[in-house]
C-alpha cells in the first residue's frame, strides 16, 4: 500500500462546543488529498491542513458535474474508543458510484487506511455529548480543464471531517412528508443508484416546494409511472404494513443506502418479516384505509431512524401512529445507535474500531 505523507497543520482552529452543534458547518484542523493521472494512477496520498482547494475555472466538475462523495460517522465510546460504522460498505459505495460516472476507482484498502489515519490525527475534534458524531465526507472530483464532454483525465480524492450535534435533540420526532408527483428524483438507467452530485441538485426544487407548504421532505416515486415509491428525501423508506415490514427492492434507481442494508439484516436477524419488493402509493393508502399501515419510517446515516407521522397525497392526509414514533422505530433506531456507540452488542460485526 502506498505510504501517506502527514503535514500537520501549525495554527489550530476553534473548536465549537457541543451543544451547539450544527450539520456540516465545522471542520476539522486536517484534510486527506490524493490525485490522479492517466500516466501515475492515483499517487501522492497525504494529509494536509484543512484548506481551500484551488482549481482551474474550466475544470470539468463545474460544467459537467462528474463527481462522487460518501457520508459516514464516527463515534466515541464511554471508554474513548472510535468506532466507525460499516466504513468498508461506504468504500464499496464510492466505487460503484465513480464506475457509474467514469471515474476511476480508488483502492478501498488505501481509502480507509487514509479515512482512519485523519481521524486519529483529529481525534480531539470529536464531539462526545449523546447523539453528536464526527461525520466524514469523502469525495471524488474531475480537475482537469475540458470544456468538452468526455471523462477527465486528473481527478482529485479529498476526505474532510465535519463534527456535528444531535440530529434529534429533544427525542425523536416523526417528521411530515408531501408524497411529490410532478418532479422526479432518478430514473431507471439513469444515475439514481449512484451517490453523485446532481441528483442532490435536481432535488432542490421539489424539497423547496414541500417546505413552503410546512413538509420537510418529499416522498419520490418513480419517475415512469408515477406510482411506485422510491424514496423519502435522501433517505430510504421502510413501511410497516399488517406485521410485515416492506421497503421498495433496489432497481437501478434507488440509491442503496447502508442504513437500509442494516436494517434488513437486523430484522432478519430477529426474524421478523421484511420484504424488499415493488411498493405502490396506492397500495399504502389502501392499507391505511384498513387500518393496517402501522408504520413508516425513513433510513440513513444522518437521522439513522427519521419515523414519518403524516403523508400528503392527492389532497389526501395519511396520518400514521397518531404521528408519533412508532414501537419498531423506535427499537431500530435504540439499537443502532447502540451497536454505532459501543453501548450494544454488535451481533453482526459492523463496527471497526479507529486505532490511535
Ligand atoms: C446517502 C443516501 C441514502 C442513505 O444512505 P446511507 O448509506 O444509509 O446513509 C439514501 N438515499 C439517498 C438518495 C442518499 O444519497
Amino acid at each position: 500500500m502506498q505510504e501517506i505523507k502527514v503535514q500537520l497543520s501549525k495554527n489550530k482552529k476553534e473548536k465549537p462546543i457541543d451543544e451547539q452543534l450544527p450539520f456540516g458547518r465545522y471542520f476539522t484542523d486536517h484534510m486527506f488529498v490524493m490525485d490522479y493521472s492517466e500516466e501515475k494512477g492515483w499517487f501522492d496520498p497525504r494529509i494536509i491542513p484543512y484548506q481551500p482547494i484551488v482549481l482551474d475555472p474550466a475544470a470539468i466538475i463545474f460544467h459537467y458535474g462528474q463527481t462522487v462523495f460518501e457520508g459516514l460517522k464516527a463515534y466515541v465510546t464511554k471508554d474513548q474508543d472510535v468506532l466507525l460504522f460499516r466504513p468498508d460498505e461506504n468504500m464499496k459505495r464510492m466505487n460503484r458510484s465513480n464506475q457509474r460516472l467514469c471515474i476511476p476507482e480508488i483502492d478501498e484498502d488505501l481509502a480507509l487506511e487514509a479515512l482512519k489515519k485523519l481521524i486519529s490525527i483529529d481525534r480531539d475534534w470529536i464531539p462526545t455529548k449523546e447523539g453528536t458524531s464526527l461525520y466524514i465526507r469523502p469525495f471524488v472530483f474531475a480537475t482537469e480543464p475540458y470544456l468538452g464532454v468526455a471523462p477527465s483525465t486528473t481527478y482529485q480524492f479529498v476526505i474532510i471531517l465535519s463534527p456535528v450535534g444531535a440530529y434529534y435533540k429533544e427525542g425523536m420526532n416523526p417528521v411530515k412528508i408531501a408524497v411529490e408527483s410532478e418532479y422526479v428524483r432518478a430514473v431507471k438507467g439513469g444515475t439514481g443508484g449512484a451517490k453523485t452530485a446532481g441528483n442532490y441538485a435536481s432535488a432542490l426544487k421539489a424539497q423547496e416546494v414541500a417546505e413552503k407548504e410546512g413538509y420537510s421532505q418529499v416522498l419520490w416515486l418513480d419517475g415512469k409511472e408515477h406510482k411506485y415509491i422510491e424514496e423519502v428525501g435522501s433517505m430510504n423508506v421502510f413501511f410497516k404494513i399488517d406485521g410485515e415490514i416492506i421497503t421498495p427492492a433496489v432497481n437501478g434507481s434507488i440509491l442503496q443506502g447502508i442504513t437500509r442494508k442494516s436494517v434488513i439484516e437486523l430484522l432478519k436477524y430477529w426474524e421478523m418479516p421484511v420484504v424488499e419488493r415493488k411498493i405502490s402509493m396506492e397500495e399504502v393508502y389502501q392499507a391505511y384505509k384498513e387500518g393496517k399501515l402501522e408504520e413508516a419510517f425513513g433510513t440513513g446515516t444522518a437521522a439513522v431512524i427519521s419515523p414519518i407521522g403524516e403523508l400528503f397525497w392527492n389532497d389526501l392526509k395519511l396520518t400514521i401512529h397518531n404521528g408519533k414514533t412508532g414501537e419498531l422505530s423506535k427499537k431500530l433506531y435504540d439499537t443502532l445507535t447502540g451497536i454505532q456507540t459501543g453501548k450494544v452488542a454488535d451481533p453482526l460485526n459492523w463496527v471497526m474500531k479507529v486505532e490511535e
